[in-house]
């Protein structure tokens, strides 16, 4: 009996399959759980050497096209992609510490990154140090200790715009021979290579710039392939010692590319955050127009930070960009063809001005996202930064009238002209 002899509801679900393989130019999606062995020994030798594809979960032809395309930017040897930027930080995480090991992280961090670190990692008997002052190499080098494994920061930072010198930082992390992890969400590969200047790992909510679009959740963890075991493998026994029931090391087979081997055999299929083919090919597609868009981004950002800066409701900007910045220099550096577009400013009315700004933007959108094409405003002291205190929110330089502007591809002409006439309205109301 064929498929087509069967009966009606066999031919449902099995006339329609196909194995035609076409030369598609843009990336197929496989939308699929599974994928057909050829024989016997194709599924052995999957499950043993983990080569090719059999479940969704450890390995799809879309995600892994992605993978490649995004460590291709990120100037790296090999790259996982998962389904939110959360599950790539604690991805890349666990990927490197265990329970009785330290992490010294920046403070200048996502609060969903420092919740991970202070609720969750903490309940796992990993502990982490905060630095402040992120220029100073000595506030890193005082909070090492002997368990520390690795160091973490983000490349440009929400809310102050504060910009990791990853050079410097990388070359303490290598001191004590641990990477340093880097999320250059804000930055993007466009502007910034972490990896170029000597970080181990970046990571990106690719939810926002990758993907640009505001659509899909996802997140990459880019891995830059030199891990050293004769200088490194004492902090990293799981890399270089025989695994469960004295199989070869993740090491032995993967040599510099151990970590990142580790993070798709171990961690990432484990806790699951697999992320859907449709959403990577998303991810892939708007990473193909990223450097138009953070461009245009950039150069709005900078046009509409300026301006702001010249009005009187408002107090400050803290925008990279600008010279009146504290990381102005370190970010003409470090970032090639722009500043990025997500800046804070503060309004010289406070908690009412700003409440008057959020609910009168007409071309800005009032949500929380960033990286979007799109426009958008929030306003962190009342809600990504709710939970901190007023002390905690004056050292992140969330204040009152804090907002926070990620900024679109639209014509900088109406972007500042909806500001302008908020502005105005703001001065009523604080008048
Ligand atoms: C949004 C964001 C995350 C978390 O990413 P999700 O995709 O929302 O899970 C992590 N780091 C930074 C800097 C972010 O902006």
């Amino acid at each position: 009996m064929t498929v087509d002899t069967a009966r009606f509801a066999t031919r449902a679900v099995h006339a329609a399959r196909s194995r035609e393989t076409a030369a598609a130019r843009a990336t197929p999606i496989y939308l699929t759980a599974g994928f057909e062995f050829d024989d016997f020994d194709h599924a052995a030798d999957h499950f043993s050497t983990g080569t090719g594809f059999g479940y969704t979960r450890t390995g799809n032809p879309t995600v892994r096209a992605v993978e490649r395309q995004l460590a291709s930017l990120e100037s790296g040897a090999d790259a996982v992609l998962v389904a939110s930027g959360q599950a790539a930080v604690s991805t890349a995480l666990l990927s490197v510490v265990g329970a009785g090991d330290h992490i010294v992280s920046s403070t200048h961090i996502y609060e969903g990154t420092r919740g991970l670190f202070l609720d969750n990692l903490a309940r796992l008997d990993i502990e982490t140090t905060f630095v402040e002052d992120i220029a100073d190499p000595d506030a890193w080098r005082a909070a090492i200790r002997p368990n520390t494994r690795a160091l973490f920061a983000e490349s440009l930072a929400n809310a102050r715009n504060d910009v990791l010198d990853v050079a410097a930082v990388s070359a303490i992390a290598d001191e004590v021979a641990v990477p340093l992890i880097v999320d250059n969400t804000l930055a993007t590969p466009s502007l910034l290579r972490p990896i170029e200047h000597g970080a181990a790992v970046v990571v990106h909510s690719a939810s926002k710039f990758l993907a640009g679009h505001g659509s899909v959740l996802g997140g990459v963890i880019v891995d830059d392939g030199r891990f050293d075991a004769e200088r490194a493998g004492h902090n990293a026994p799981h890399l270089v010692l025989p695994g469960r029931g004295g199989a070869p090391s993740v090491f032995s087979r993967h040599g510099g590319r151990a970590r990142i081997a580790y993070a798709r055999e171990s961690v990432a299929p484990r806790f699951g955050a697999s992320p859907s083919p449709l959403n990577a090919f998303l991810i892939g597609q708007g990473a193909e127009t990223l450097s138009l868009r953070v461009e245009r981004q950039s150069r709005n950002a900078l046009e509409i930070a300026r301006w702001l800066e010249s009005q009187d409701a408002v107090e400050s900007v803290d925008y990279a960009g600008l010279p009146s910045h504290p990381h102005h220099e370190t970010a003409v550096r470090y970032l090639e063809g722009g500043f990025g577009s997500i800046f804070t400013f503060t309004l010289r009315g406070g908690l009412p001005a700003a409440r008057r700004f959020v609910e009168d933007v007409r071309v800005f959108t009032h949500m929380t996202h960033i990286g979007d094409v799109r426009s958008l405003v929030l306003h962190p002291g009342t809600t990504s930064h709710a939970q901190r205190t007023d002390a905690e929110r004056a050292v992140l330089g969330v204040g009152p009238g804090t907002l926070r502007l990620s900024i679109g591809i639209e014509d900088v002409t109406d972007l500042i002209a909806d500001l302008s006439r908020v502005l105005e309205s703001v001065r009523e109301t604080v008048a």
